[in-house]
């Protein structure tokens, strides 16, 4: 089969449908090693023949010459034909006398019988007195001819020709081209047992790590891959595939305490509501009791929906599907809206809400969502607020970010809880926030919403003193330009 048709096919097995690395090496090995030693036995044999060409050619030339000198005294006879023909031992030599024109004078019985056209480049060899010619008998059989020219001194010279057949050449190159053939095959086959064998060795690893990583089960998330391998790039491999591990044990965790806190979130407005359904069962209270309950499970009914709408929106958020389409949103309204709402529960309470406009900003995205980030902080800073203390809500733009901050003199949050109060139905104080009416989702959909804008939240607090929430979006254009930067020190509180 020619090479580039093994090529083909080999790289068609190689490239079609999927196969074991160690196959696909091995071939790749083994077409790549049988080029190189293909190449290299046409180099040996290319080689080696003209060497055996060659080397025949100069025994041959040395034969004619040694078959002049030997007849010199026949050739310089005057009747040269006759005396050729009474040397016995020219009988046995595959031997042509001619005259310098080509004219045949003499012709051993050993010397090959020619056809036509054989004969005229045996001719012409003759006068031109080329060396060396290849010609073929009646029956196809290449044979060399080596001509000599014999001069004489007072007679026109002549010209001594010798056959012999290429047939010894053509074996010997013959048996090379085997042994060559068969040397390339032992070693494409013993190739082919080690190059499966170092495939088999370096892709050990490799199956190691598939058999450890498929026996970690979602119950055993915390198991890690403890294999070193010795190469970097397979270490590095398992360094990756543990460190993917960590984030999926970190997001299962979350994930199934989020479940655990959202159905504890549900059982106690639905145990509230099964009460009130119970007491209505019993019923002959009369109509103002009945009254009372059925406001108790209104209010219920509107929490557990508020709750649901939340979880909704989170869920969203995780798939990063809350933004459907982004607006303009004028962050400067946005934050007076969200004031007036909270001051209609801050006034009884004689709590101010001041708002402070250091540069209009407009930021890219949701208006709705970017409005329920900003009451969730105003509401937290209202409910966590004493009475007759203020808040203080700035609006403007930081480096190249825009950003709100919201100021309060609250009772501050523990630095204990600081690194949590982003998590999902996590509260500072469970009990007094329970009493304000918080779920505890509040900051984590603030948060949420404020990431899906590309944005972030940040908090500092001191107990007794207050929080300052700062909420961070990507800067788009400031309605009056230039705009004056809020710095930092000036809005920072606790
Ligand atoms: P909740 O609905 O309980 O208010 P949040 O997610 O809004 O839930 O807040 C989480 C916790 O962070 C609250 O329980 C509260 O302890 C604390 N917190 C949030 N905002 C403030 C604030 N402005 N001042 C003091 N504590 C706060």
């Amino acid at each position: 089969m020619p090479f580039a048709t093994l090529a083909k096919r080999t790289r068609n097995a190689i490239v079609r449908g999927p196969q074991s690395i160690r196959t696909k090496l091995t071939l790749w090995y083994l077409l790549s090693l049988a080029a190189a030693l293909a190449l290299f036995a046409a180099l040996v044999f290319s080689a080696r023949a003209q060497t055996i060409d060659d080397e025949a050619d100069a025994v041959l030339q040395a034969h004619v010459q040694r078959l002049v000198r030997d007849l010199r005294a026949p050739l310089l006879e005057l009747d040269v034909v006759d005396a050729l023909v009474e040397d016995s031992h020219l009988s046995r030599e595959p031997v042509t006398v001619r005259e310098r024109s080509g004219t045949a004078l003499f012709r051993s019985p050993a010397f090959p019988v020619l056809p036509g056209p054989a004969e005229t480049q045996c001719a012409s060899a003759a006068r031109a007195g080329t060396d060396l010619v290849t010609v073929r008998d009646r029956t196809g059989v290449p044979y060399r001819v080596s001509t000599a020219v014999l001069d004489r001194a007072g007679a026109s010279p002549l010209v001594v020709q010798l056959a012999t057949s290429t047939a010894p050449v053509r074996l010997a190159l013959r048996e090379l081209a085997l042994a060559l053939t068969i040397g390339v095959l032992v070693v494409l086959s013993a190739a082919s047992y080690g190059g499966s064998f170092i495939a088999r060795r370096a892709l050990k690893p490799v199956e190691d790590i598939d058999a450890r990583v498929r026996a970690i089960q979602a119950s055993s998330l915390s198991d890690r891959l403890d294999i070193h391998t010795g190469s970097v790039e397979l270490d590095g491999l398992v360094a990756t595939l543990n460190a993917m591990l960590d984030r999926i044990e970190t997001s299962m965790r979350g994930a199934r305490r989020f479940a655990a806190d959202a159905s504890h979130e549900l059982q106690t407005p639905i145990a509230a509501m099964r009460m009130v359904v119970d007491l209505c069962g019993q019923g002959g209270d009369g109509g103002a009791r009945a009254c009372a309950m059925a406001a108790d499970l209104a209010a219920d009914v509107d929490r557990l929906s508020a709750l649901v709408r939340d979880l909704r929106l989170l869920a969203l958020a995780d798939g990063g599907h809350l933004i459907d389409q982004a607006e303009d949103v004028d962050l400067t309204l946005l934050v007076h809206e969200c004031a007036d709402i909270v001051r209609a529960v801050a006034e009884p309470r004689r709590v101010t809400v001041a708002v402070d406009v250091l540069s209009d900003v407009v930021v890219d995205g949701s208006a709705r969502h970017l409005g329920r980030a900003l009451l969730n902080l105003a509401q937290n800073a209202v409910r966590y607020s004493p009475d007759g203390s203020s808040i203080q809500i700035t609006v403007g733009r930081l480096d190249q970010e825009a950003v709100v901050a919201m100021v309060d003199e609250g009772c501050g949050i523990p630095a204990d809880d600081l690194p949590h109060i982003f998590e999902r139905f996590y509260r500072a104080d469970p009990a007094r926030a329970r009493d304000t009416g918080g779920s505890g989702l509040g900051l984590a959909i603030a948060d949420q919403i404020i990431r899906s804008h590309g944005g972030r939240l940040e908090v500092t607090s001191a107990v007794g003193v207050g929080s300052t929430f700062l909420m961070f979006l990507p800067y788009r254009t400031a309605v009056d330009c230039p705009a004056p930067a809020i710095h930092r020190d000036s809005i920072n509180a606790g």
